[in-house]
């Protein structure tokens, strides 16, 4: 996998506890734990991309009613991932993308001594949201996009199913388990 970076994606406290139900949010904590330490190990970029809602966010007013609120417990990331403040990035994001209006974009190209990183992976909440429009905003600007599969979730079955092979079909994610994704890392 060439020059890779790992993004997590709204793994924070108001996603797992109150749009998922607990049993699929849990899910995710253990294949992403162990998608993040290999990262980590093998010297792979990890970057948290979080929701930090101001109270007039579109998404908050109209769309979702109020969640992850900068500056809230709510917004934390999850204990079970918390990020490693030494190694890790986290980026603020007000909307369903980690690269509208953020710094996202010019982490990604200043990885890897400049040359920028070429691979996204992509990991987190929601398959059929965040996911999606962040896999959207990588596609244009010429990323590789790999979606973890067994490291992103959705509400619905249905969501799921749909979301993995929009992104496979739109924007050509390779879709991969997290033992494939860390076998292709260290290699
Ligand atoms: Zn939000």
């Amino acid at each position: 996998m060439e020059r890779p970076a790992i993004i997590l994606v709204d793994l924070q406290n108001d996603f797992v506890s109150r749009t998922m139900t607990v049993d699929t949010a849990q899910a995710l904590v253990a294949p992403l734990q162990r998608l993040a330490t290999a990262a980590r190990i093998n010297n792979i970029p990890v970057i948290y991309s979080i929701d930090a809602h101001y109270p007039q966010d579109v998404e908050v007013t109209r769309k979702w009613g109020i969640h992850a609120v900068r500056g809230t417990t709510g917004a934390q990331v999850i204990v079970e991932l918390k990020p490693d403040e030494a190694k890790d990035y986290i980026v603020e994001k007000r909307t369903y993308s980690g690269f509208y209006e953020t710094c996202l974009d010019s982490i990604l190209r200043s990885l890897y001594k400049g040359e920028g990183a070429k691979t996204v992976v992509i990991g987190g909440l929601h398959t059929h949201l965040c996911i999606r429009h962040t896999a959207a905003d990588a596609f244009f600007r010429g990323y590789r996009i790999v979606i973890v599969k067994d490291g992103v979730e959705v509400l619905t079955n249905e969501d799921q199913k749909h979301g993995l092979q929009y992104l496979e079909s739109v924007y050509g994610a390779r879709i991969l388990t997290v033992d494939d994704i860390i076998w292709e890392l260290v290699r």
